[in-house]
């Protein structure tokens, strides 16, 4: 009998060794749904920052909190994007392996607008957190391709027993978002020239990687409210150019944007770089990606 009982508890151990992958948080959406694809069949990250929340004006609740704490590999992009976590992840995860993923090993990276940046920040003062480069990389497919693989590698030294599936799913995960890549190509050839007006400074990656023209747009890219000049001056753009297509984005409501184009001939349509109009998880990337490339032909053609 108690051969048998220390037989089978020692059979049970081993079988949940292995089946007990390390506990993985993400920050904002799109990057849960890269690092969903690679841990696909073994477990789910979770999802710091809710998508209906803009990234850039979070602060860290209670439960939020307690994630860091519990968290053995944290994924995030950056202080640049969610300056809250930062002070969180030295101060809470002291245990866990943080992986900023804008440094990256092959992320393509991209400054920020300084002519914006710089009247932006004569109303605004940002606090510290504020990096070098345009925080939203992962608008970049290609830049999704170097996450992708980078998550895996990680996963893979931590987690060594899941190490074949983690990378089947990342290869799978490649060759998905190079199909993406070629589609979006296609798509948005249609519109290469065009010149139109944003929410936010968050489409560069998008537009540089797709040789798309370049937006203008009302806030910088940390979302910090326009100045009465900003948006005189976009006012102007509206009239002077032909940019009359006006992207209002989900995470910031179209109250601005609405008021700008009154008594113009100018359009809207909602642009949602976070992903908040799709179900969190692995589907939602190339949602976003797909979504974003047909809103902006939709106004634009
Ligand atoms: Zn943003």
């Amino acid at each position: 009998m108690r051969t048998t009982f220390f037989a089978i508890a020692a059979t049970l151990f081993a079988v949940s060794a292995h089946a007990n992958p390390p506990n993985v948080v993400t920050d904002v959406a799109p990057i849960h749904s890269l690092v969903a694809q690679v841990m696909k069949g073994v477990a789910e990250p979770i999802l710091l920052v809710p998508a209906k929340t803009s990234p850039h004006g979070h602060s860290l609740k209670v439960s939020q909190a307690r994630a860091l704490t519990e968290a053995d590999i944290i994924f995030w992009v950056g202080e640049g994007l969610t300056p809250s976590i930062k002070k969180a992840i030295n101060s809470l995860a002291e245990n866990a392996t943080a992986v900023k993923l804008m440094d990256a090993t092959g992320i393509t990276l991209l400054g920020y607008d300084e002519s914006i940046e710089k009247e932006d920040h004569e109303h605004h003062h940002h606090g510290d957190g504020h990096g070098s480069h345009d925080p939203h990389i992962w608008l970049d497919p290609e830049n999704a391709r170097v996450i992708v693989m980078a998550v895996a590698e990680v996963l893979v030294t931590q987690d060594p027993d899941n190490a074949e599936r983690y990378r089947a799913n990342a290869i799978a995960a490649d060759d998905a978002l190079n199909q993406l890549i070629k589609e979006t190509t296609a798509r948005t050839a249609e519109i290469r020239d065009h010149r139109y007006i944003v929410y936010h400074d968050g489409y560069r990656y998008f537009e540089e990687r797709f040789n798309l023209g370049r937006a203008i747009p009302i806030a910088n890219s940390h979302a910090a409210n326009p100045g009465a000049k900003r948006l005189a001056e976009i006012r102007e753009a509206l009239t002077q150019t032909r940019a009359n297509c006006v992207f209002a984005e989900k995470q910031f409501g179209t109250r601005t944007v609405d008021s700008l184009i009154r008594g113009t001939d100018a359009v809207t349509a909602e642009l949602d770089p976070m992903g908040q109009g799709f179900e969190t998880g692995p589907a939602l990337y190339a949602a976003l990606i797909r979504d974003l490339s047909k809103t902006m032909v939709g106004c634009l053609r």
